[in-house]
């Protein structure tokens, strides 16, 4: 049996686009994770109306579960309590222990900060009038949560704040009211990451090789340069699954680089790792990004020894050794001042393997022979160098990004296990 659930944002920032929503598309993940299918989002504003009317909309979906975002604070335009109580025809009351555990937390807040406490009475009190019968969610902030059981579905109320929904959501996740829904575990899949193919090819790749088999549900998604292929498949339906694999493995070789979820910048480090190499970066257009990204994943200084930022000529010829008539004829955005960059910082940070990234990020700065998004990368490696030219398209950002992909997965294939 599957579940089901619905998701309702609520906040006039995210319909006024001045906060991006993270909390739906955490939930929505979450859920998957325990097999609960969602069948929609919603995002409404602050006004109790609102709230009241896409409550019963995602109610009148039959789902087994509708979680709330937002609306938990201590002002008067946080009312996802006051909807709910409508809602389900139960009065709000005052909740005494979660009074008295909100007063705890503000109290030691405002002693921390030598203010009267006797000010937040009001907000504390607010917070804690939760509907008749809820279930109460420990707060993480000040705000307190709650489960409330309607009919045959739940309705689980969280805060806004992400760091608060996250870490509520783990407490809901785990309360005997959601155990059935959520004990089903996530639907069997199989993932494939490609790197450097179209994913129209991908696609193209996809129904030559028969398409879906009887039981798999395959989706291809693209981002940045990256295409994630994911296979769904029922429990008795892994061999079709494999089949597609082997399908997609045979057709795309190297340039599948994962089967798991981990972020790129792990799967490089380990592959670096399996060699026993450090590795130093040498940016220029990235400023440093390649490094920021490996630094991202914990316990990298066994790999990372570091980088330098090498923007102006004067610190690629003072910091790395290019030379200066190198730059003079060549350009600093060229193939071999992007060698040089490579060899000169793994010499000059005693690492194993040097990247190094020069380009155009714009959107000034280009010209006919260089245009914006000519990008140069090369990385060096005890075993093997390469070099490569690219041309990316979009805004600077876009350039920016694309280039320390492509720095990232260069490195992945000079390091890949024989
Ligand atoms: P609220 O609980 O509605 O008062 O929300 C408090 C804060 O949480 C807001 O000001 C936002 O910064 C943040 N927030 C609320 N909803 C979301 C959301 N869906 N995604 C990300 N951040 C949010
Ligand atoms: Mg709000």
């Amino acid at each position: 049996m599957t579940f089901t659930a619905a998701i309702l944002v609520t906040g006039s920032e995210i319909l006024m686009g001045r906060t991006t929503d993270t909390n739906s598309s955490f939930l929505a993940r979450a859920l998957d994770d325990h097999g609960v299918r969602v069948v929609r989002t919603l995002a409404v504003d602050d006004g109790e109306e609102a709230i009241v009317n896409g409550l019963r909309s995602l109610l009148a979906l039959g789902v087994d579960l509708v979680i709330t975002s937002g609306g938990l604070g201590p002002t008067h335009d946080d009312r996802t309590f006051a909807a709910v109580a409508a809602v389900v025809g139960h009065p709000l009351t005052l909740d005494r222990e979660a009074f008295g555990v909100i007063d705890g937390i503000v109290a030691a807040f405002a002693a921390a900060r030598g203010l009267d406490p006797a000010q937040f009475a009001a907000g504390n009190r607010k917070q804690a009038t939760l509907p008749w019968g809820a279930a109460v969610l420990r707060p993480v902030g000040t705000a307190p949560g709650a489960i409330v059981a309607h009919g045959s579905s739940s309705i689980v109320v969280l805060p806004g704040p992400p760091v608060e929904l996250t870490r509520m959501w783990a407490d809901a996740s785990r309360h005997p009211l959601l155990a059935t829904i959520l004990a089903a575990g996530a639907q069997p899949r199989r993932l494939v990451r490609i790197y450097g193919v179209p994913e129209s090819r991908v696609g193209d790749v996809f129904a030559e090789l028969g398409g879906d088999r009887a039981g798999t549900e395959t989706t291809i998604c693209a981002s940045r340069s990256e295409v994630e292929v994911v296979i769904r498949h029922g429990h008795a339906d892994g061999g079709a699954a494999t089949s597609l694999v082997d399908g997609l493995r045979a057709a795309f070789g190297s340039a599948v680089f994962s089967e798991g979820p981990a972020p790129l910048e792990e799967i490089v480090l380990d592959a670096l790792r399996t060699h026993g190499w450090t590795i130093a970066t040498a940016e220029s257009c990235t400023a440093g990004l390649v490094a920021a990204r490996l630094a991202d994943v914990p316990g990298c200084s066994d790999v990372l020894v570091g980088g330098v930022v090498a923007y102006a000529n004067g610190v690629k010829e003072g910091l790395l050794g290019v030379s200066a008539g190198l730059i003079e004829r060549e350009g600093a955005v060229s193939a071999s001042c992007a060698e040089a960059m490579a060899i000169g910082v793994r010499d000059r940070l005693g690492a194993d393997v040097g990247v190094s990234v020069t380009g155009i990020a714009g959107p000034d700065g280009g010209s006919d022979a260089k245009p914006v998004g000519l990008v140069y990368l090369h990385v060096v490696t005890p075993t093997g160098s390469r070099g490569i030219e690219r041309r990316f398209h979009g805004p600077r950002e876009n350039v920016r990004s694309w280039s320390v992909t492509a720095a990232l997965h260069l490195v992945r294939l000079l390091a890949r296990p024989e």
